[in-house]
């Protein structure tokens, strides 16, 4: 085949739609399932306050971000299915990604921030950023569907009472807030406010996934891609290993399972070119194995490394505000400190919503943590390892604390300790926002290719060294189209 890409999340559905344009037959496999069969409630995804199999990725027990309430666990069992999100585990971190066709864009709160200018030439400075905010950052806005909220709703709707509070607090101790577009319709949301339409993002459903409103990538660049009769996906199936075939390409193994994780098959197929966007953990991982297992042994050193967490750290107030019983799912606010020196910080102000008022206010910060890790396969085990250590997420907490504790001050509040363990105050010990492990003109060259294997290519959040400074889909999106436009254009002519 000529073209195969694996994953379906934001790099691999803007491979996807560029080569199919480009008339070039292409075909995606992805773990994850296809979501578009209701299950017995006539729901595609469950929601978060009634979590079953749909939500989690071949678990037994949920495992929450929030994973506690009163300092109690408040983790359900569920039966064992292939579920939207998984929290893969390392030794001192957990990372959760989507698991389907649509990958991240499944499971996440669709905020969808471009990055500040001058902090992006700071991460990529190989990278030309007068054509990435003239051309690339408006095409993948446009590609993604993103679209603002209606500043006059959002000062009066209930679902956002949750973010006005937050932003009051915020602006008495000095903080700037701003609002952040999203992919999911705020229209659509206006109608469900308006008991007008079925209930989404205002029926607690985020991360295992939306029934409606959400501009998910099977909407948007997958279906495009679709449209022109040159895509193939197989969903269920997972590649395991890529290496140099004998006549000219690559041979891809993968295994098909079925929605209890057993395998039902195991197939090889040969392709000419190969797209890595099974996002920055799980390319940096194929890649990293395939090094030490000799099938792609050229790799360079640098394959592995650079990997951060985009500085993610999570806390909760606790204070007399009321937040409101109803919230809507999808984050449209930010806390933006980034400018401060000292300890940048952009904080989404996050729903919590459990469907009754709890008084909670949740931010997920985003930091400038320069700490790093690096992927590394463990030949006892046959996994890879993720060198990331408790310790090296302080610095992340220090800035998001010099935040909340004078937001604290000022409003005469005082930490939640009871939702991430037992007298824990920050949520540390995981990720939303892995990026890095390939990182672009490192790992790769400056458009994605990787050195010494002509016909591969990595174009997922893995290029991006570790930190952006916002939410990251737009940038990866838009990455992807910048490197992909190259390729087809050199490459493949
Ligand atoms: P992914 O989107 O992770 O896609 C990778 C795909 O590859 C997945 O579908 C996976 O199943 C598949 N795959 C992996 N390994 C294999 C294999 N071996 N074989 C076949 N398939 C494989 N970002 C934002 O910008 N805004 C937000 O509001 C936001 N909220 C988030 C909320 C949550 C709960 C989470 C988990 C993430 C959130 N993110 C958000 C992060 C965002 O979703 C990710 O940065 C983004 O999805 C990464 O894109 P990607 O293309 O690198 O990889």
């Amino acid at each position: 085949m000529p073209a195969l890409i694996i994953g379906s999340g934001y790099g691999g559905a803007v491979a996807a739609l560029r080569l199919t344009q480009a008339g070039i037959d292409t075909h995606i496999v992805e773990m994850g399932q296809s979501w578009t069969t209701p299950g017995s409630d006539g729901k595609i995804f469950c929601n978060m306050l009634n979590p079953d199999g749909r939500s989690f990725w071949l678990r037994t027990q949920t495992d929450q971000p929030v994973g506690y309430f009163l300092g109690s666990p408040a983790n359900k069992s569920i039966s064992k299915y292939t579920g939207a999100l998984d929290s893969e585990s390392f030794a001192a971190t957990r990372v959760y990604q989507g698991r389907g066709v649509g990958g991240g864009s499944l499971v996440n709160g669709g905020m969808a921030v471009t990055p500040k200018r001058a902090y992006f030439e700071e991460v990529l400075p190989s990278v030309n950023s007068n054509e990435m905010y003239s051309t690339y950052f408006p095409r993948a806005n446009t590609g993604l569907g993103v679209n603002n909220i209606d500043q006059a709703w959002f000062e009066t709707t209930d679902c956002y009472q949750y973010a006005r509070v937050s932003r009051k607090r915020a602006n008495d101790a000095g903080f700037a807030t701003t609002f952040v577009p999203n992919v999911y319709d705020f229209d659509y949301m206006k109608q469900e406010a308006a008991n007008q339409v079925p209930r989404s993002a205002l029926a607690s459903e985020v991360i295992y996934g939306n029934n409606y409103g959400k501009k998910s990538l099977d909407k948007t660049y997958l279906a495009a891609a679709a449209a022109t009769g040159k895509l193939t996906i197989s969903a269920l199936h997972t590649v395991t290993s890529v290496a140099s075939a004998s006549g000219g390409g690559y041979t891809v193994e993968m295994v098909q399972i079925d929605t209890s994780g057993n395998t039902v098959t195991q197939k090889t197929v040969t392709a000419d070119r190969v797209f890595f966007a099974a996002g920055s953990v799980g390319t940096s991982k194929l890649l990293v194995s395939m090094r030490a297992q000799g099938k792609l042994s050229n790799l360079p050193s640098a394959v592995g490394t650079g990997w951060g967490n985009n500085g993610n750290v999570m806390v909760a107030r606790a204070g007399l505000d009321l937040t409101g019983a109803l919230q809507s799912g999808m984050p449209a606010m930010g806390i933006d400190n980034w400018a401060d020196t000292n300890g940048p910080v952009f904080a989404e102000i996050a729903p919590f919503p459990a469907g009754t008022e709890t008084w909670i206010n949740l931010y997920l910060a985003i930091t400038k943590n320069p700490n790093r890790a690096a992927f590394s396969f463990n030949s006892t085990t046959g996994k890879v390892d993720l060198s990331w250590k408790a310790s090296q997420t302080q610095p992340s907490i220090d800035a998001a604390k010099r935040v909340f504790d004078a937001i604290n001050s000022k409003a005469g509040t005082v930490y939640r300790s009871d939702l991430f363990g037992v007298n824990k105050t920050w949520g540390d010990d995981f990720v939303y926002h892995p990026l890095g492990g390939c990182v672009l003109n490192q790992a790769t060259d400056n458009y994605g290719r990787l050195p010494g294997y002509d016909g591969l290519y990595v174009v997922d959040g893995s290029l991006i060294p570790g930190s952006i400074g916002v939410n990251p889909f737009v940038t990866i999106t838009a990455l992807a189209e910048r490197n992909m436009e190259k390729i087809i254009a050199t490459d493949l002519q």
